[in-house]
């Protein structure tokens, strides 16, 4: 029944009866958080064998002889490298591997692009008048957070079913050379679950920028998280860049925070062998050596990167029936009404959903009201402001199946009333 088409009195009968159903949610002092992508307690039970290495067999010199317990490889252990620079699809000189987070990797990679500049610059980023970054939206707060920090100016681009709007990115990066760069959650993205075209790989690899030091900062964060049998594929983007004659233009960052634990798990980044050089030195500087004695445990633990895969699966039974349950309650509660659109990814961690325009900040106060806490509306978006005031990032890993149930029912309440006072204009 689309809502748009009732009158006016089969709204209000409809807001009434909605109303009573959302005072009983509140009644019930409910409790659950739908906020943040984090994997539930099943998930982190699924690599808990892997804390036994490498005391288990008091082994800690791997085949190249290097003492994980010691000081020294400032860029990871090398069979470390070697599993996770196949996973990347990368060589081993092209990566790097940090501490537990890829976030923090690529808040250094932007701090010393400011400072220092990054390889090629021809001055640090903070010398210049301004610095502007293309930020394809509804993207990752945390992403926003970092150039917000920075007092990069974030322009907002589209983000269609195939990646981000080319054609705006290729236009704005050609005549503006404080664009210095671009967030890009290229595979199964947060939130819309979008996985990148070989077409917009190959123009993001290729595209003439007015900066020449400009950067992609591909943030591969759900390379392996895959919720089908037949997972997303995505374009090699430093190949792309090689073969585009702009081989240092890519940042690629990933880790294990969702494969083992989040806080323990090995981040990465990969790029060229000149800008692995560059930030290399710089990192000589800034530490002594990552925690090599998690990597080494991740190596045991993974032989290669198809016991990845393997593992993978594991997390995708968990997460498969609670995706699916979210699917299911947004199709029965508002599938015909018209009032709201939502994403069907075949991997990651989220479910993007869009309100009629101005109403998605009233759906997460009222949902919050009734003790479901979501994103805050607008954290999508740069600047935390949605222009339409539309988008909703739904998280559906963390809570149990039960719980998830019932803050979706109450989330699909409050969406049917803010739409119904909106189309009543009240
Ligand atoms: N990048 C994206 C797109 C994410 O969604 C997240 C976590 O939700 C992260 C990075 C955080 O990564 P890490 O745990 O490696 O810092």
């Amino acid at each position: 029944m689309d809502m748009a088409k009732l009158s006016r009195e089969e709204l209000k009968r409809e807001l009434s009866i909605l109303s009573k159903e959302y005072e009983e949610f509140r009644s019930r002092g409910l409790k659950l958080d739908m906020s943040r992508g984090k994997p539930c307690t099943e998930q982190l039970e699924l690599s808990v064998d892997m804390l036994a290495y490498p005391y288990r067999d008091k082994n800690y010199k791997t085949a190249s002889c290097a003492d994980v317990r010691n000081y020294g490889m400032t860029d990871g252990l090398p069979e470390a490298k070697e599993l996770f620079s196949k996973l990347l699809e990368v060589s081993t000189s092209e990566i790097i591997l940090g501490n537990n987070s890829s976030l923090s990797m690529m808040y250094d990679a932007i701090s010393r692009a400011m400072t220092f500049g990054v390889y090629g610059s021809p001055e640090p980023w903070s010398r210049l008048p301004k610095v502007k970054f293309l930020c394809p939206s509804p993207g990752y707060d945390r992403h926003f957070a970092i150039t917000e920090l920075f007092n990069i100016e974030m322009i907002t681009i589209e983000m269609k079913e195939d990646g981000p709007d080319m054609d705006t990115i290729e236009k704005l990066a050609a005549e503006d050379d404080s664009i210095k760069g671009i967030w890009c959650i290229p595979k199964y993205s947060n939130p819309t679950g979008v996985t990148y075209s070989d077409e917009v790989v190959d123009r993001l690899a290729a595209m003439r920028t007015a900066a020449s030091d400009f950067r992609i900062f591909w943030d591969n964060a759900y390379i392996v998280h895959h919720l089908t049998d037949k997972p997303d594929k995505l374009k090699n983007i430093l190949e792309a860049c090689k073969k585009a004659g702009n081989p240092d233009r890519v940042f690629i960052f990933a880790s294990t925070s969702k494969i083992t634990f989040p806080g323990s798990g090995v981040a990465m980044m990969a790029s060229s062998e000149s800008n692995i050089n560059q930030i290399k030195k710089l990192l000589g500087i800034r530490s002594i050596g990552p925690d090599k004695i998690n990597q080494l445990r991740h190596v045991m633990f993974f032989s290669d990167p198809d016991s990845i895969e393997q593992h993978m699966k594991k997390h995708a039974a968990i997460l498969k029936p609670k995706f699916e349950m979210v699917l299911s309650i947004l199709d029965s509660r508002l599938g015909d009404r018209n009032i709201a659109k939502w994403s069907r990814p075949n991997g990651g961690y989220f479910i993007s959903l869009d309100t009629l325009p101005g109403c998605a900040s009233a759906v997460v106060k009222m949902a919050g009201e009734a003790g479901v806490v979501l994103t805050p509306a607008g954290a999508t978006f740069p600047y935390g402001k949605d222009p339409q005031d539309c988008n909703i990032r739904i998280a559906p890993t963390l809570p149990p199946l039960e719980e998830l149930k019932l803050a979706m029912e109450l989330l699909c309440t409050c969406i049917q009333i803010v739409s119904a006072r909106k189309l009543l204009g009240t």
